[in-house]
């Protein structure tokens, strides 16, 4: 059910990996008309917020002020009470150091209907992508979720360091990294076995996420030395140990390496996502852009005459797309291609028709022109309607080679694609990245031409296949390697030989 007007939901955005949101969640994020929300929510969270909704920061921002609690509540009823439906999102789950109890009981006290979504807590999560189950049958019954805000040798402690000690069980301290040596050493003090083990888990669940493990004792030394910082957590017995078995998110091939995505933005997500579960931290730097030019009259006349046409080329997944929306437009469906010979320049076009319903009759092997030359050899060409629909900035060789055939080729560029400017923040990530992927010589040209000083010499250039090889070393840019099958999975297979995580077959 969607977000109802004068309705406050205090809900849990979970630890930082977007996919950890709740359904529900997302769902009311969706239909909101205000939302409230803290620094520590993942990246993205509010992308799904409808058009016209307000957002509202209300978290904390170093070196500022930030928003009294008493304020935050009068703020979060006085829209409720203006009519919206309002959000109130906060990191992890809104009752476990979060403040959620007290907002709602002002929102309690004002009268005001509210609503609790719990979300996947830190100490949980955290825990979890680190390979650190916070029970284990043997090892610990019981779980303890601890503030280590608090300065135990301050007397004004809420916290009973003595108890802490002696917990039966595993201890996980939020806002643990200040205060850490202290609590440690508070610990140690009330008799805790200064050699049981201990972990810290930074930035859990979000790219970039580290876990340093050692004992009571040492952790503080060995957190500093390695520079954590908030936002962690701090994990305290025996089950730590069994990470070894169980770290199963810093086991993934591609784990701990910063990947560069140049596609542009509208398809480079299928590419960023396997490399993402495979571990990898992807910068999407995205060179290009596609720009439709189904309304030219070029293409609008190919449209009209589309029955015409005995051989149908196509030759990229965006090409099919926008031949399948000019088609749309003209009132015409997959039936308009029904008297013709369909080639696809590869799996990835012959995909996108498949999904379209249409079975492609010709697909090499290779994927580049003159693979789909040689394969289209046994298809009458002479004296024949050909039309090819691609890109406006393709290479010749099909529509020459066609011609040569005795075909009458008509050339119409569905698109064009123009240069996009990266957002610095993503060029600046790029800087320290591994591995910079290509999948087109435009990519490469507009990318140089893009970045200039900025391009990131340091990564290692993976290509698609042999023409975005080329491209890349007239640019003086040393390929690292060449993906054997061309199309985006052969890529990822080639990144995965070059990064150790699979050897090439
Ligand atoms: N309500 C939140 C906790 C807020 S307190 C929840 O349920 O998770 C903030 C503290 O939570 C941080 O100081 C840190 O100790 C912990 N924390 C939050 N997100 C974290 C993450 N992704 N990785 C590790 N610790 C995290």
């Amino acid at each position: 059910m969607s977000a109802r007007p004068g309705v406050v939901y205090l809900v849990g955005a979970g630890p930082g990996d977007p996919g950890l949101m709740t359904a529900r969640s997302l769902e009311l994020i969706a239909s909101a008309d205000v939302i409230f929300h803290d620094r520590l929510i993942p990246p993205g969270a509010l992308d799904g917020a409808r058009e016209g909704a307000e957002l509202v920061y209300v978290g904390k921002t170093p070196a500022a002020p930030s928003m009294p609690q008493e304020e935050i509540g009068k703020r979060l009823i006085e829209a409720a009470r203006a009519g919206n439906s309002v959000v109130r999102l906060k990191g992890g789950d809104p009752f476990i150091f979060g403040r959620g109890g007290e907002e709602g009981e002002m929102l309690s006290d004002a009268g005001i209907d509210f609503e609790v979504v719990p979300g996947i807590t830190a100490g949980v999560a955290a825990t979890a992508y680190a390979g650190i189950p916070v029970t284990y049958r043997g090892d610990a019954s019981a779980v303890a979720f601890v503030t280590g805000h608090e300065d135990p040798e301050k007397g004004a402690t809420d916290l009973d360091w003595k108890a802490l000690a002696g917990f039966p069980g595993t201890l996980v301290f939020y806002m643990g990294v200040k205060r850490l040596a202290e609590n440690m050493k508070a610990l140690i003090a009330e008799g805790r076995d200064p050699e049981e083990l201990a972990a810290v888990v930074e930035r859990g669940t979000m790219t970039g996420q580290r876990t340093v493990v050692a004992t009571l004792g040492t952790l503080a030394e060995v957190a500093e030395r390695e520079g954590i910082a908030a936002p962690a957590l701090v994990v305290v017995g025996k089950v730590v140990r069994h990470r070894l078995a169980l770290a199963w998110l810093e086991r993934r091939p591609l784990h701990g390496r910063r990947i560069v995505v140049t596609r542009a933005r509208a398809q480079s997500s299928g590419l960023a996502a396997t490399l993402r579960g495979l571990g990898a931290e992807v910068v999407e730097l995205p060179a290009i852009r596609i720009e439709s030019r189904i309304e030219s009259d070029e293409v609008q006349n190919a449209i009209a005459a589309i029955d015409a046409y005995s051989l149908v080329c196509l030759t990229s997944p965006n090409g099919v797309r926008l031949l399948f929306e000019a088609l749309e437009a003209a009132g015409l469906d997959a039936r308009a291609l029904a008297g013709a010979t369909v080639a696809a320049i590869g799996p990835g076009t012959a995909a996108a028709l498949a999904e379209r319903g249409i079975a492609a009759d010709v697909v090499p092997e290779r994927f580049v022109a003159e693979a789909l030359i040689e394969a289209l050899e046994t298809v009458e060409v002479d004296g024949q309607p050909v039309l090819i629909a691609r890109a406006a900035e393709a290479r010749d060789v099909l529509p020459e080679a066609l011609s040569e055939r005795g075909g009458k080729v008509d050339v119409v560029a569905l698109y064009e694609t123009v240069r996009e400017e990266p957002a610095p923040e993503d060029v600046e990530a790029a800087q320290s990245a591994d591995y910079i992927t290509f999948t087109s010589s435009s990519t490469v040209h507009n990318l140089r031409e893009a970045l200039g000083e900025r391009f990131p010499d340091n990564a290692r250039a993976i290509s698609i296949g042999p023409i975005t090889s080329d491209a890349l070393r007239d640019a003086g840019i040393p390929v690292q390697t060449e993906a054997k099958r061309h199309d985006v999975n052969g890529l990822v297979e080639a990144l995965l030989a070059e990064a150790g995580g699979l050897q090439p077959k």
